[in-house]
């Protein structure tokens, strides 16, 4: 778990390589599902479209799903899901049903004023689409891509990375995931890391050192 800018992106991919784990995100899922045109896709792109979220009963259903294949067997990471209290009940029911149960939750925290100026650094090539983060990651010449094919193009800023926006995703994140974070709390699996001021190979350091817990029973 872990807000916007909280760099939960950066750390997935650091577990997912340590622990030799599928990682499982419900965007890329409903993103496969589109692409394939199957049922599911067709349902969820066209509440997309109409700018509602994917309703519990659909994202549990492509979950349960997900985590039967072969390569779930060992273990995954998930991202994006549980979003709610009522799909981590459906969740650990699932995963009961599998004869698994859910070892760790992950919960990245970094300050809001933190997060606020990591996205507001961050610029992104209207070309090729990279992204560049003006205090981490900035480009070799001051508002232009790397990229040679896109010939100096000028680095814009989302209309979504603008700061007043950004306070708002963050007010709704807060608001949304207090009771889960409660919920795992009272499960004794939930570990907090703070980002705050740390290199992503500090933080994942933390992380790696909850991965390795006797508790942890997945990857192995
Ligand atoms: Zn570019």
């Amino acid at each position: 778990m872990g807000g916007p800018g909280a760099g939960k992106g950066t750390q997935s991919a650091k577990i997912e390589r340590a622990l030799g784990i599928p990682h499982v995100s419900t965007g890329e899922i409903f993103r496969q599902h589109i692409e394939q045109q199957t049922d599911v896709g067709r349902e969820i792109k066209h509440l997309l479209d109409d700018g509602h979220l994917a309703p519990d009963e659909l994202t549990v259903r492509v979950v349960r799903e997900r985590l039967a294949d072969a390569d779930c067997q060992q273990g995954c990471l998930l991202d994006g899901f549980p979003r709610s209290v009522a799909q981590a009940k459906a969740l650990d029911e699932i995963v009961e049903l599998q004869g698994g149960r859910v070892d760790l939750v992950i919960n990245l925290e970094v300050s809001d004023d933190e997060v606020v100026s990591r996205l507001t650094s961050r610029r992104v090539c209207p070309v090729c689409g990279a992204i560049y983060n003006l205090e981490y990651n900035p480009p070799s010449v001051d508002g232009q891509c790397d990229n040679p094919a896109c010939e100096g193009a000028r680095l814009i800023q989302r209309d979504d990375d603008r700061e007043d926006v950004i306070r708002e995703r963050i007010r709704v994140y807060h608001r949304k995931t207090e009771p889960l974070l409660q919920f795992y709390g009272a499960k004794g699996v939930l570990k907090t890391v703070r980002g705050e001021g740390k290199t992503p190979d500090a933080v994942f350091a933390k992380i790696e050192s909850y991965l390795a817990s006797p508790d942890v029973a997945c990857g192995t």
